[in-house]
């Protein structure tokens, strides 16, 4: 297995990069009991003789954990099987009580497949091999210090036994960017899907298997990756840790073998607040965990699940339409469906409305005063009939789009009032035709000299008078009917 690297130039090397992706399925129950899922504040109330591992306590499968990761396979154009199993991975670690974890071996419920990124305006398609069910094991918390320093440690399983998917992907990146616009993307469906809640604590969680070749990346083979020297680095849980914690692989790797070192086949930590990977330990091998069947848990026939579930429009289909459907340029469609629920918002918005105008108002104006204010959508999730009426007022011209924008919404997200109350309170209603007719015929009655440069044709006079008149209407009229109206006043 050890390669002894010689004395080469380090951008003669291939950057490899492999993922293992724990992802937790969103299902009430865990996947083999009928223990909550939710957080609780208490440790070890959410747990029961099965997630405890006590003796006798026997598992039974949870099926929306099934049905999630079936749906998981569909979007990522998996082999679903005809049948699938469960097995045994058997270690000791004090977060697993019963000294082995339920996992699935050599019948996952997907197999293969692939998922599209796009990175650097280039489309790539990674591999994926395979992706199965198991359960996390519980969580440990080290008092007084780190995992080498903690004066004790405590154990809470109430996250033993949670609906864990692992997706495990080919070698197939080739620089840790590539990794965190998978991450992204990954997120992104698994959203869609309704299977995931990224918001929760450590949700997502990524093993990355880094190795640097030597030669171009177009010429190596499958064979020289099987026997290449990696490290697998473990404890990641962002798309920015993962890039981070590779970019550090790269540069100690490539530090390595120039100086003529061979890179050790290892398990790596990455440690967040310090910025680099530690020595764990030498890598685990597959017989190391004595992987057997489970006999309490009997074969799965899961072929025509497939076909039974439906899955949404995904992302990508969905950004084409929209730029299809509604005529949006590409980066609004990009916005519009980086999550469901905003492109569901903008959907019923250009549905109901003009689609040009909902487009602008969703990607634009409403996102973007979201991310002033360091807020996401779903901050906002319960407020879409506000947002949707304050669409409605722009769409019937019952108040400006620039009070809309700067007034009215502004006011929405700071005070938590809603539209009608600001129009109100505010005065924003646009004044009505009579107002504005006698406010256009007190700004000529009161401005003889502009009337008389407009007349002798300068162009800037008719814009002061304009000016006079949004001021005595409060900036609720029309600039543009108010235009009309002086020139229609000024013509006789
Ligand atoms: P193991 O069973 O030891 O974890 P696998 O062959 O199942 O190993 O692969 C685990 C991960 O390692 C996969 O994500 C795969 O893409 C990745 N991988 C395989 N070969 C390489 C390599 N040469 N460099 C980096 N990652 C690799
Ligand atoms: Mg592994
Ligand atoms: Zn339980």
């Amino acid at each position: 297995m050890s390669t002894q690297a010689t004395q080469t130039d380090s951008d003669t090397y291939t950057v490899v990069i492999g993922l293992e992706v724990h992802v937790q399925l969103e299902t009430d129950t865990k996947i083999f009991c009928g223990c909550s899922t939710e957080p609780a504040d208490e440790p070890n109330t959410h747990t029961c003789p099965v997630c405890l591992g006590l003796p006798g306590a026997l598992p039974v499968l949870n099926e929306a954990a099934v049905e999630a990761a079936v749906k998981v396979g569909k979007a990522l154009d998996s082999n679903i099987p005809e049948e699938t199993r469960f097995h045994r991975k058997n270690y000791y670690y004090p977060d697993l009580p019963k000294n082995f974890q339920i996992t699935q071996y050599d019948n996952p419920i997907c197999q293969g497949g692939t998922l599209e990124i796009s990175h650097q305006d280039e489309r790539r398609e990674i591999g994926i091999r395979r992706a199965h069910l198991e359960e996390d094991p519980g969580s440990l918390q080290h008092v007084g210090g780190s995992i080498d320093t903690a004066d004790y440690t405590l154990v809470n399983y109430n996250r033993a036994g949670t609906p864990l998917l692992e997706i495990v992907t080919e070698p197939d990146f080739r620089d840790p960017e590539e990794v965190r616009a998978f991450l992204a993307k990954l997120e992104e469906v698994l959203e869609y899907l309704g299977v995931f809640d990224a918001s929760r604590d450590g949700s997502l969680r990524v093993d990355a298997n880094i190795s640097l070749i030597e030669g171009d990346h177009n010429t190596i083979e499958s064979e020289t990756l099987e026997e290449a020297n990696r490290t697998e680095v473990k404890n990641i849980s962002s798309h920015k840790g993962a890039e981070k914690a590779l970019s550090y692989e790269v540069t100690r790797q490539k530090n390595a073998l120039s100086r003529g070192r061979a890179i050790d086949q290892e398990t790596r930590h990455w440690d967040e607040s310090k910025g680099i990977t530690v020595s764990m330990r030498s890598k685990e091998e597959e017989k190391d965990y004595r992987y057997f069947e489970e006999a309490n848990l009997p074969p799965l026939q899961v072929s025509d699940w497939k076909d039974k579930l439906s899955i949404p429009e995904l992302p990508d289909a969905r950004r084409e339409r929209f730029q299809e459907e509604y005529d949006i340029d590409a980066e609004s469609a990009d916005k519009l469906t980086t999550t469901k629920q905003v492109a569901d918002f903008f959907e019923a918005t250009a549905d109901e409305f003009d689609p040009g105008l909902a487009a602008t108002w969703v990607a634009d104006t409403l996102l973007g005063e979201l991310h002033y204010r360091d807020m996401i959508i779903t901050d906002v999730d319960d407020r879409f009939d506000e947002f949707r009426r304050l669409i409605e007022l722009v769409d019937n011209e019952e108040i400006t789009e620039k009070n809309a924008r700067e007034v009215v919404l502004r006011t929405m997200l700071d005070e938590q009032k809603d539209p009608d109350t600001i129009v109100d309170e505010e005065g924003l209603g646009k004044t009505d035709d009579d107002a504005v007719a006698a406010a256009v015929t007190e700004a000529v009655n009161e401005n003889p000299q502009a009337v008389e440069d407009y007349r002798s044709g300068e162009g800037d006079a008719l814009n002061y008078l304009v000016g006079q008149v949004m001021q005595k209407t409060g900036g609720s009229a029309d600039p543009q009917t108010v235009n009309q109206l002086l020139r229609e006043e000024l013509a006789d």
